[in-house]
């Protein structure tokens, strides 16, 4: 971790710290193992690992993904991140990974700083590469979901997994925030945006709020299973998130 990211994230824990919800616990992570949970706040980002940094959102989807697909570390794995404490687990963990980032200024399949940049609306990477895809907080950042989703499920081979989390409500039905019209973000709801590891606090569009029709989206792009595990919702000082789990 750099000295910059130190700075960033003590700012960050100070300027989200609320006193009232302030705990710490020890847990058995399922990143790094034994370790303190901290909360800051009453939310998924406000609740971290002390030893990882992983915030309450990557805490449950590695428990998550433990329970779903235990014998991930063997597997032929492509995350689409190459940043946070998730993927440096999974670099120690997994030797055969494949992993991307999207810059918007790079050539899909062209590399910058020895990551490659992948569009997750047109992958470069051929049909039935991989058993697992995984992706944390991504999804609703794609203008074209569907086009994603039929790409992931393009890159997995037989028997292969999905397994992302992306924001989910309670509502039924995803809301469509905003779209890409000739080439243009076209707003429909009042600008949302998400910080992002690379690009900084706020910087990226938020396209849609989705529902819990997510499981139907994936199918619909092919997947023959499409579930949602929330069994670590709220495992970790009452923060965490859903996970989706779509198999091929
Ligand atoms: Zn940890």
């Amino acid at each position: 971790m750099s000295l910059q990211e130190i700075i960033y994230r003590f700012r960050y824990a100070l300027s989200i710290a609320e006193l009232s919800a302030l705990a710490l616990r020890p847990f058995a992570c399922p990143l790094c193992g034994p370790s303190l949970l901290l909360r800051l706040a009453r939310d998924s980002i406000g609740v971290r690992c002390l030893r990882c940094g992983a915030s309450a959102i990557t805490l449950s989807f590695a428990a998550a993904l433990a329970a779903e697909r235990p014998g991930y570390r063997r597997e032929r794995v492509y995350e689409l991140s190459s940043r946070g404490p998730l993927f440096e687990l999974f670099r120690r963990q997994i030797p055969d990974l494949t992993y991307s980032e999207y810059f918007d200024d790079v050539a899909p399949g062209a590399s910058r700083g020895g990551v490659q940049c992948q569009d997750v609306q047109r992958l470069t990477h051929a049909d039935a590469s991989f058993d697992l895809v995984t992706s944390t907080e991504v999804f609703e950042h794609v203008a074209d979901d569907r086009r994603g989703f039929s790409e992931i499920r393009r890159v997995l081979r037989p028997g292969g997994a999905f397994i992302f989390t992306v924001p989910i409500t309670d509502a039924e039905r995803t809301v469509e925030r905003a779209v890409m019209s000739e080439g243009k973000v076209q707003h429909l709801l009042p600008a949302e945006y998400h910080d992002d590891r690379i690009r900084g606090r706020g910087a990226v569009l938020v396209f849609r709020d989705y529902g819990r029709d997510i499981v139907g989206r994936l199918r619909a792009a092919g997947f023959g299973e499409a579930r949602i595990d929330s069994r670590f919702e709220r495992a970790f000082l009452g923060a965490g998130c859903l996970v989706v789990v779509a198999r091929v």
